[in-house]
């Protein structure tokens, strides 16, 4: 037997007690005649003794740090006890160890705060993951995955999986793809999602499936994604979204209780896609502050009902606003006292390429009433104070205002009021709010392609009372300038997603499940009837099988543990994780292979 106890477990109750430890070297001090070592598990750090006595032992065989050691001793109190650590209490005095192994000079200390650099610490990840900052992420994770698990099992859910070769459909993201040796010429695509082979278990009866499931996707990696990442998939048969809401909505609360103690009782808020847009000009708004966008000037509409108060800012030559298509403000909580300089940085900061704004005009609501603004020439006081109210400001606030074409300053107001949020301390990571985003549009207009896109996936169902439209109008688009004005663009999915901190964590939607909606679908989206056979002809015959009405949700594992870990970034909790240009360094993967091994697939480089 190696051990008896684990490095964390030892406590001032075990004093006197014959054990034994094993583990990794963290430290080695030497005081005189007597060494100290610290010794490291994945459990904790418990302090060592060697006396005198194994000093002609140790002058053999020096100790290193992450040597691989293993002792019997004694539980000893320690008479300079360390309260940060549980074990600080007690030490072991050392009667015999064995090196189990050697260690080359790990480079860099395995410890909090290490002085390895990203690169490195990725090149020996092995290393990296033996630091407690890495290992309490991947065990957060694990209680992220226990959690959902359990809750699922108790819900009747089955876990099923669903294979990793698969058909090549893409649609959405890039597929990876596989060669065969066995039929030369052809390729496995990886899937993105289980998605159809869970709606086919739908129809064989499963009617309630999950998965915790590797999903492969062919992006261009942005920040924090990975090209293989995780997903909680999931599926029910004779549900309405209603009741998908709510098992869903009782799975995160139950992750929330069990992994962080918290007790989210209240009902998970609601808001419909176009209202997020309108309200926020993001459709995963993070709603821990307010903040609201007041829309002046706009091309969307809230629901066509709901106009933009263009009346605030009429009767002036000012042109960047009169010309512009779209005029959005938010008014930001207590810095009307911002000082010209803190202005201009926010200026130059929404014109940085990547928010792509042409400026940023302000109104200070000063504390005394009086309200100053860069387009004091264009506009009367009480105009400007109008605006300022319309917004939300009250004394002391400052209201900054963008204009350009819809959807880059719909976007740009978004940003600007997270950088706001962001820095005046309103998105705290241990406050947690979900929201579901319902009724999205079913379809994206697709510039390239001049065509219409499944906003979700094409096996999403359109708004029961919007099937009508879809059947009944030709999704050819004549006018790609006026595509908004085509019915297409109104017609509204029966999908969702879940919102937690300003992040999608989770999308589904209830699925068609009649082969002639289905396949009208496919019509919709520019696929011929041959493609479609082609490419979904299983599943199109197995909805003449008696396909159960169903609908489902995935959860993006990896991004769920990193918020619930206040993280801002994925890689830190997967174990082996990609970089940034898709490689796993340690393994130097992506490489080329052997030309025996492209003989074997018919396989020739151009
Ligand atoms: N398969 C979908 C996705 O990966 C989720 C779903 O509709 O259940 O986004």
């Amino acid at each position: 037997m190696y051990r008896t106890h684990t490095c964390g477990e030892l406590r001032i109750a075990d004093k006197g007690k014959e054990i034994s430890l094993a583990g990794w070297v963290q430290t080695v001090r030497k005081f005189g005649a007597i060494t100290f070592v610290d010794l490291r598990d994945r459990y904790g750090i418990t302090q060592l003794v060697f006396s005198e006595s194994l000093n002609s032992q140790l002058d053999a065989q020096p100790l290193g740090r992450e040597f691989v050691l293993q002792i019997n001793g004694t539980v000893l109190e320690r008479s300079n006890k360390n309260a940060n650590i549980p074990t600080g209490e007690i030490e072991i005095g050392v009667s015999s160890f064995v090196i189990l192994n050697k260690s080359a000079v790990p480079p860099f200390t395995i410890q909090d705060d290490t002085d390895g650099g990203d690169d490195l610490r990725m090149k020996y990840r092995y290393l990296d993951l033996r630091r407690n900052a890495v290992k309490k992420n991947l065990e957060l994770r694990y209680a992220v995955n226990r959690a959902a698990r359990n809750y699922l099992h108790e819900n009747n859910f089955m876990d099923i999986e669903t294979p990793f070769l698969i058909k090549s459909t893409p649609e959405g993201a890039r597929d990876f793809v596989v060669p065969s040796r066995m039929n030369p010429g052809q390729f496995y695509a990886l899937p993105q999602s289980p998605q159809t082979f869970k709606q086919l278990l739908m129809v064989s009866g499963y009617d309630r499936y999950y998965q915790v499931v590797k999903c492969f996707r062919d992006e261009d990696l942005r920040a924090d994604r990975q090209p293989e990442f995780t997903q909680i998939d999931c599926e029910m048969s004779f549900v309405k979204q209603e009741d998908i809401l709510n098992m869903f909505e009782g799975m995160i609360k139950h992750i929330f209780k069990a992994v962080k103690g918290v007790d989210y009782t209240e009902a998970v808020q609601r808001m419909t896609w176009e209202e997020a847009m309108w309200n926020y000009g993001n459709d995963k708004p993070d709603i821990r502050f307010g903040m609201k966008v007041l829309n002046i000037k706009s091309a969307f509409t809230l629901g066509g009902e709901i106009v933009a108060k263009g009346e605030l800012l009429a009767g002036s030559e000012f042109s960047v606003f009169n010309d512009a298509e779209t005029v959005v403000a938010i008014a930001v909580p207590g810095v009307a006292e911002y000082t010209r300089k803190q202005v201009d940085e926010l200026t130059e900061w929404v014109k940085r390429p990547q928010i792509g704004m042409k400026g940023l005009v302000y109104i200070r609501y000063n504390a005394d009433g009086t309200v100053k603004s860069s387009v004091d020439k264009f506009y009367t006081e009480d105009q400007l104070r109008a605006v300022a109210e319309a917004a939300g400001a009250g004394k002391g606030d400052m209201v900054f205002i963008l204009a350009g074409a819809e959807e880059r300053t719909r976007k740009a107001i978004s940003e600007l009021r997270l950088e706001m949020g962001e820095r005046l301390g309103f998105r705290k990571n241990d406050e947690f709010k979900l929201l579901w985003v319902l009724d999205f549009p079913l379809f994206e207009y697709s510039e390239e392609d001049n065509r219409w896109v499944a906003r979700h996936h094409p096996f999403t169902s359109p708004k029961p009372d919007h099937i009508e439209v879809m059947i009944g109008n030709s999704p050819v688009i004549t006018n790609a300038a006026e595509y908004l004005k085509h019915p297409y663009a109104q017609i509204k999915a029966n999908a969702y997603d879940m919102v937690l901190n300003g992040n999608e964590i989770g999308g589904g939607s209830i699925r068609i499940f009649q082969r002639e909606l289905q396949e009208k679908m496919f019509d919709a989206l520019g696929m011929s009837k041959e493609e479609a056979l082609h490419k979904f002809g299983f599943l199109l015959g197995a909805f003449e099988y008696g396909a159960p009405p169903h609908g489902g949700i995935a959860f993006g594992f990896d991004r769920l543990c990193a918020i619930l870990g206040g993280s801002e970034s994925i890689r830190d909790f997967i174990a082996f994780p990609k970089n940034n240009s898709g490689r796993d360094v340690m393994l130097d993967a992506p490489s080329t292979i052997d030309q025996k091994q492209l003989d074997e697939l018919a396989l020739k480089l151009g």
